[in-house]
């Protein structure tokens, strides 16, 4: 039987978790649960002037907030590349005892006029294997890669890949200050953590030949290889800050739902059919790597927005709350202590938002009361006549022993007849008068939702601006 499958998710801590690193996170979490296998965190940390403790906790945060949960991985120790650096010194110790690895002691300046040679004659520079067989004791550590022949990388996404042996070089594996190189830490990572698929961004795959012939010189397993495509801003440049909100932080601050983000993220890429929605167990069961497509994908955000409002329309109303009641506190407001109340007041604005923060906008009016009335709709509402009307549905309203949706179009409805109205004239009187707007969601339910004392304050409020406009 295979051994049981291994993924890791490697990011360097040098940033926020960007769409592009989610989405490799997302396909590693899928590719681990589809198989029953283990999803592991490692930190990629030893560009120690580029990683900070404070990305370390922002890339933490927002893979719990996409619900991307690991199996092995920090806070447990050992899961940092600074945690390990004796376990890289012990494998460079092992490839130079094999014979697999020298030191060489070439300058940086010698280094760099080979450099620019190559540069000059429109070359990659390689380094000349001068110091291969000098058997020196000291200096940077380079493997010794075979001279002839090829490498293969057979990918999992983009099939095999030929990289030949001359385009490669002896690269250094420890430098002379004794600091392991990011391809070496990569593979001896890999390989103490037992990963059995590596599944990362297209960006490495030009890494993958020389971390293959450092995996066969310790003489260890390859493991698979799946490149993953570049995501695209819509002018197919790599996407970036230009292109507006890339990590996922800002996504989330902006109040998509993960679940949205999550299933946007799988479908870049990935595709089954040409279904879009599909909840995380459809994910887990349908996710296949080799459906990956080869092209990179274009990130649109028209799509991401559809997906959130279709998650905001349809998750349960429970679990809305639990999501909006954070983005009410943020704008400065308070969610209503009765959670059945809060859960109805959300179905009313849920059809119309695309993220938690426009749905909590639209639905301002049901936290606080409208210091201002839309002007026109004021000037026109809000006079002689308008203030006879609020009157009258004051009245009515107070003498009503419900408070119900129901009661309230009774008394709304009987009144516009008796009135000679049209339903719409007193309606949008006293939508302004609630809300402070002339459109918001049925009035009916916005007045029960408010409540009796609430919805009559505002109703009389309204009344006063009236007389005194009058
Ligand atoms: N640390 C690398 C990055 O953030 C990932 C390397 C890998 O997955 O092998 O791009």
């Amino acid at each position: 039987m295979a051994a049981p499958v291994r993924v890791r998710f490697a990011p360097s801590p040098t940033g926020h978790l960007h769409v592009g690193g989610a989405r490799t996170a997302l396909f590693n979490w899928l590719f681990a649960r589809h198989h029953r296998g283990a999803f592991i965190l490692r930190i990629e940390d030893t560009d120690r002037s580029r990683s900070t403790d404070e990305h370390i906790v922002a890339i933490v945060d927002a893979l719990t907030w996409l619900g991307l949960d690991w199996d092995e991985g920090p806070p447990a120790p050992g899961y940092r590349q600074t945690e390990r650096l004796a376990i890289y010194s012990e494998h460079a110790q092992r490839l130079l005892a094999a014979g697999r690895a020298y030191y060489c002691d070439c300058s940086p300046e010698l280094l760099d006029r080979e450099r620019e040679a190559a540069q000059r004659r429109n070359e990659t520079f390689r380094y000349s294997g001068r110091c291969r067989e000098r058997g020196l004791t000291a200096g940077a550590l380079r493997l010794r890669i075979p001279t002839e022949g090829a490498t293969v990388v057979n990918d999992l996404i983009h099939g095999p890949v030929t990289f030949e042996h001359r385009q490669l070089d002896d690269w250094i594996l420890v430098r002379t200050d004794r600091t392991p190189t990011y391809n070496f830490c990569v593979v001896v990572d890999d390989v103490t953590m037992r990963i059995t698929h590596v599944i990362r961004g297209d960006d490495h795959l030009s890494n993958t030949p020389k971390q293959i012939l450092c995996y066969e010189a310790l003489d260890y397993a390859v493991p698979e290889f799946a490149h993953v495509s570049l995501i695209l801003g819509k002018d197919k440049s790599r996407l970036s800050k230009r292109h507006g909100a890339t990590s996922v932080q800002a996504f989330r601050d902006a109040g998509f739902p993960a679940d949205a983000l999550v299933n946007y993220l799988a479908r870049l890429g990935w595709s089954h059919g040409d279904q879009e929605v599909f909840s995380r167990a459809e994910l887990v069961e349908l996710f296949d790597i080799k459906d990956v497509a080869t092209s990179a994908a274009v990130f649109d955000a028209i799509k991401l927005e559809w997906l959130s409002q279709h998650y905001l329309k349809t998750m349960d109303g429970a679990r809305l709350a639990g999501l909006a009641a954070p983005f009410v506190r943020a704008a400065g407001l308070t969610p209503p202590a009765d959670q059945a109340r809060f859960v109805g007041m959300l179905d009313t604005l849920r059809e119309r938002a695309k993220t938690l923060v426009e749905l909590v906008e639209q639905g301002r009016f049901y936290f606080e009361r409208p210091s201002v009335y839309e002007p026109k709709a004021a000037q026109k509402l809000l006079t002689v006549e308008g203030a006879r009307r609020l009157h009258a549905l004051i009245e009515r309203l107070e003498a009503e022993r419900e408070f119900t949706v129901a009661a309230i179009e009774r008394v709304v409805r009987g009144l516009t007849d008796e009135l000679g109205l049209k339903l719409v004239d007193l309606a949008q009187l006293a939508r302004l008068a609630v809300t402070g707007r002339t459109a918001s969601p049925p009035i009916f339910d916005v007045l029960a939702l408010s409540g009796r004392d609430e919805s009559l304050a505002r109703l009389c409020r309204a009344r006063e601006i009236a007389e005194r406009a009058a």
